[in-house]
């Protein structure tokens, strides 16, 4: 099928419906619960329990997603090879977020990163070491999980990023 007959095949046709009968009616949004399906992701939770990590891969295109994705956007097929991750990755991007301590109420200035980790086409949001201030954050800073003392089987198993030293050489100033 060529794109311009698929285009066309996908136009939205308005009809005119015939009103046949109105009722006044609420529709409380705030009071639904979601289901999340996490069942796609129990080979994970196992392997975090080993404190191991493992993406998903998709076996059309071979993206590699962590965490896991039910369906993969571009092909529209179910990732289902699964294969190992390193503990080591980068920072995608991060913002800042300024936390106000409840007690103290002082507001403090946390970076909030995406990691992606190596062997991953994908990255998520998550925290850096509590210890690292905003201003040393920066893209591309390369990070290390540190686990949780005891894994359960979900991503906060991976309690935060530490950060590890930076040996590129693209940031080295020239010395003319
Ligand atoms: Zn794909």
């Amino acid at each position: 099928m060529s794109k311009l007959t698929r285009r066309k095949s996908m136009e939205y046709i308005k009809k005119d419906y015939v009103r046949t009968r109105t009722m006044p009616a609420n529709w409380y949004l705030s009071s639904y619960n979601y289901k999340f399906n996490i069942t796609h992701m129990q080979p994970l939770r196992e392997k975090l329990k080993q404190k191991k990590i493992v993406g998903l891969q998709c076996s059309s295109c071979n993206r590699v997603f962590f965490p896991p994705r039910i369906v993969c956007g571009k092909c529209m097929v179910k990732p289902d090879r699964w294969v190992d991750l390193r503990e080591t990755g980068r920072v995608a991007t991060y913002t800042v977020a300024y936390i106000k301590d409840p007690e103290t109420g002082e507001v403090q200035e946390k970076p909030i990163v995406c990691a992606q980790l190596d062997g991953s086409d994908t990255s998520y949001p998550t925290q850096l070491n509590p210890d690292i201030a905003f201003k040393d954050t920066y893209v591309g800073m390369p990070i290390k999980v540190h686990w949780a003392e005891n894994p359960e089987g979900g991503l906060m198993d991976i309690e935060y990023y530490d950060a590890v030293e930076d040996n590129s050489k693209d940031i080295e100033l020239r010395k003319d």
